[in-house]
């Protein structure tokens, strides 16, 4: 990883959320353009990066970021866990792609059926929780669990809504950084839930301007 260079302009997230809803059209069409995908750009990047988003998501295979908003090398900064669970790495990665790439937009994406929430559901009406490290992904979605049936929703892509929702405010309530760089206007958070059937990324909820 190398440092953002300080001549490129910086769009602004709306831009930035702008050119990914694109990028995401042209999948659910079927008529991806894959830019950025060849040896030219591959050359053209190795003094530098200048991503223009980062997308926080998923590890579920059906959610390979830059496939779905249909971009190339260079263009997403890309961190993924399963059921998108926050940790002291995430974070930590979070701030280096704010505060050293100065990316405009932090893009939190959830998924239908995912089976990291539907552990965690099924963790807190049993009473029980999973052995081993799972254990720890399962905690940290239960809060939003907990969340959405106050709320009185129940199925797994209504919980899946929530914990996107959860995720983007908490991510400002841990970072300091990332707070105050949403507070500047120098870049923004937004949920996003991603259908699987579809492949159509739908926006749920934003901090900052987008
Ligand atoms: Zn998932």
């Amino acid at each position: 990883m190398t440092d953002a260079a300080s001549a490129s302009p910086t769009p602004s997230p709306a831009d930035v959320w702008e050119r990914l809803q694109a990028g995401n059209a042209r999948f659910v069409s079927g008529e991806v353009a894959h830019p950025n995908q060849n040896a030219a750009r591959r050359s053209s990047l190795t003094d530098g990066q200048h991503p223009m988003a980062v997308i926080f998501g998923c590890s579920d295979s059906r959610l390979a970021a830059e496939i779905i908003f249909d971009v190339g090398l260079g263009d997403v900064f890309v961190v993924r866990t399963a059921g998108q669970v926050i940790d002291d790495a995430v974070l930590g990665s979070l701030e280096y792609s704010v505060d050293v790439l100065e990316v405009p937009l932090i893009v939190v994406l959830g998924h239908d059926s995912c089976g990291a929430v539907t552990a965690a559901m099924e963790s807190a009406a049993s009473a029980t929780t999973p052995t081993g490290f799972v254990r720890s992904l399962v905690e940290r979605i239960t809060p939003s669990v907990l969340a959405a049936q106050r709320q009185g929703l129940t199925t797994v892509n209504e919980t899946v809504e929530e914990h996107v929702k959860q995720t983007v405010s908490r991510i400002t309530e841990h970072s300091r950084a990332i707070y105050e760089a949403v507070q500047d206007g120098r870049t923004a958070v937004i949920g996003v839930t991603y259908r699987l059937a579809e492949g159509r990324a739908d926006l749920v909820s934003t901090t900052g301007e987008v």
